[in-house]
């Protein structure tokens, strides 16, 4: 919470006046009782209509004085308790970019939302109530405490026996509240879980009909949300009669006890009803005390789940002193093993090869044999546990990974389009590529035919993740995307799979042109695309089975073999 708390810095200005507005409302309170129990006492015992005039008029004006610093006050407390959430806001994000998969993977994208929106709006909200109550709950405490006393010391006794009774009502919400305050943000994380899954998820869960279950599946963890915050609100719900009980009864008592000591001649009116107003200004500043405490464990649960980001370090971080690359289009794999965040196995088992300018390196494999995993170890989306990854001659580690990115055109294995129009989004690859590269590459990848058959050709716009495109179209606009930067390695994971065989040959043959001077590494699970390659990586549930050019493998490699044997047809064979 503290560390969190180091962002209100530059509010330090704000806080201070804040200090300042609440010391002068507790005063302008504490002061409030005295001038009614002197209007009591010498205007109406006295019948002194001026005097009540006149000191009526003065309680106006410092009741006026407290109600003008209050606001202000919760102006300011605002201001800085939104400030807050915005810089925890941005630098959360901004975190969070410098995540490597492997955070990703660890935390889960459901919990950084919430934790990027709800924690901090709980942070926020907490704030406000902790700076409007700092001061203004233990001034009050202390300074009407002193006031009673000397209104009249014997009926201290009724507030001696009463707060130890507030105390208690206090200590058992605190008790039984807070676990259950912790484990509300847990259960807005499954909430938002489920919610997620099925939004992006929609086209499957209705083609397998799974609305019903889906359905239930979010009443679960909706109902379990709503009866964690029932049981919240029914401690809350029974605390406020309690302490109104307790309110009742301390006016009661004192109205009991004023009255005998009235009826002995030992107190004045005007005294009990300030001596009433000091012990009700008590109270509530008990009240702030106990809500205080209340919220402060939830902010505290918010704040930790935030400091667990903001702790994550990246696994994968630039050099202190990176190398630069002494060569252009190199790819070499040195017994590389590498195991996803919390897996038994290595998904990829010493994987050695390499690759250069000029050539085709195609991998091909079974669904799950690692091919996706190992064309991610070369933008060092993860780092490999054992052996090294070297492109252009430099451990991958070793480059900045703002270098070593500018070399790759990646195609990922799923087209990922973003909202904004087709050229908006071709032009990721290269921010400075001209309408003419745009539409080249678009050319070379055969999106050009459908996109001039849009009505808005390049203007077209993209609904979120481009889903107004068919599987194919997003894939060609993927790897449109990575032409257009006109990197030194190209790397297409299974880029192919969605287009037909006719769109598929085109552009191949397109591509063979466009990269002739460039290093392709083709993930692919046809034989005919990766046949002609100047060298197949045939992967095996993780190892390398076979490296070889297509005959090479047909006559060494059994896995390959397999493949080859399952796909085509004799006569293609021979
Ligand atoms: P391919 O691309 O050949 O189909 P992958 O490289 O995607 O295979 O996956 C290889 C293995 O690694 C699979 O067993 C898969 O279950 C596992 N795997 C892939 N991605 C992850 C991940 N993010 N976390 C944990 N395991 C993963
Ligand atoms: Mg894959």
């Amino acid at each position: 919470m503290l560390k969190v708390y180091r962002n209100l810095k530059p509010y330090l200005l704000s806080i201070l006046a804040i200090v300042l507005l609440q010391f002068l409302q507790a005063m302008a309170n504490l002061y409030l009782p005295n001038l009614m129990s002197d209007i009591t006492n010498k205007g109406i015992m006295l019948n002194d209509i001026p005097y009540i005039w006149r000191t009526g008029g003065r309680m106006l004006l410092i009741a006026a004085g407290g109600v003008i610093c209050a606001v202000i006050s919760s102006f300011l407390s605002s201001q800085a308790a939104m400030g807050l959430g915005k810089s925890l806001r941005s630098q959360i994000f901004r975190h969070i970019e410098s995540f490597s998969l492997n955070e990703f993977d660890r935390f889960g994208a459901s919990t950084l939302i919430t934790r990027t929106t709800n924690d901090i709006v709980q942070i926020q909200f907490v704030t406000v109530i902790l700076l409007n109550m700092m001061i203004l709950a233990p001034i009050t405490a202390v300074g009407g405490t002193i006031l009673a006393v000397r209104q009249d010391a014997s009926m201290t006794i009724i507030l001696a026996v009463a707060l130890p009774v507030v105390a208690a009502v206090i200590a058992l919400v605190a008790w039984k509240g807070i676990p259950l305050f912790q484990t509300v943000q847990a259960k807005l994380d499954r909430v938002n879980l489920v919610l997620r899954e099925k939004l992006t998820g929609i086209r499957v869960i209705r083609a397998f009909d799974r609305l019903e279950h889906e359905a239930k599946r979010f009443d679960t963890a909706s109902r379990d949300l709503t009866d964690t915050y029932i049981k919240v609100n029914r401690i809350i719900a029974v605390m406020i009669p309690a302490m109104l009980l307790i309110m009742n009864g301390v006016t009661l008592s004192m109205l009991w006890l004023g009255a005998i000591r009235i009826d002995e001649g030992s107190l004045n009116i005007g005294n009990l009803v300030a001596f009433m107003q000091y012990a009700m200004q008590i109270l509530f500043s008990f009240l702030m005390f106990s809500t205080m405490f209340i919220l402060i464990p939830r902010a505290q649960a918010a704040a930790d789940r935030y400091n667990k980001v903001m702790e994550a370090t990246p696994q994968i971080a630039d050099p202190k002193n990176p190398l630069h690359a002494v060569e252009a289009g190199y790819v070499e794999f040195r017994n590389v093993t590498f195991r996803y965040h919390g897996a038994e196995l290595p998904a990829v088992n010493h994987i050695s090869f390499s690759a250069k300018p000029g050539e085709t390196t195609a991998i091909i494999g079974g669904t799950g044999s690692g091919k996706s995993t190992i064309v991610n170890l070369i933008p060092r989306f993860y780092d490999p546990e054992e052996g090294e990854v070297l492109v252009d001659g430099v451990d991958a580690s070793r480059l900045t990974q703002e270098e070593l990115r500018a070399k790759i055109g990646f195609v990922p294995q799923k087209a990922v389009l973003f909202t904004g129009t087709i050229a908006e989004n071709l032009r990721l690859g290269n921010p400075a590529a001209t309408d003419e590269e745009i539409a080249h590459a678009a050319e070379v990848a055969q999106a050009a035919d459908f996109i001039d058959a849009m009505k808005d050709g390049y203007h077209t716009v993209l609904a979120e993740g481009g889903s107004n495109l068919s599987g194919g179209q997003k894939q060609r606009l993927s790897i449109a995307r990575a032409l257009v930067r006109r990197p030194e390695i190209y790397v297409f994971d299974d880029s192919f799979s969605a287009l037909d065989f006719k769109t598929d040959a085109k552009l191949r043959a397109a591509l063979k042109k466009e990269t002739a001077q460039s290093t392709v590494i083709i993930v692919a699970q046809r034989v005919g695309t990766v046949m002609d390659a100047d060298r197949i990586i045939v992967l095996d549930e993780g190892h390398i089975a076979g490296i070889g050019t297509h005959k090479e493998l047909l006559e060494r490699c059994e896995v390959y073999r397999e493949i080859v044997s399952s796909q085509l047809s004799k006569e293609e064979l021979a």
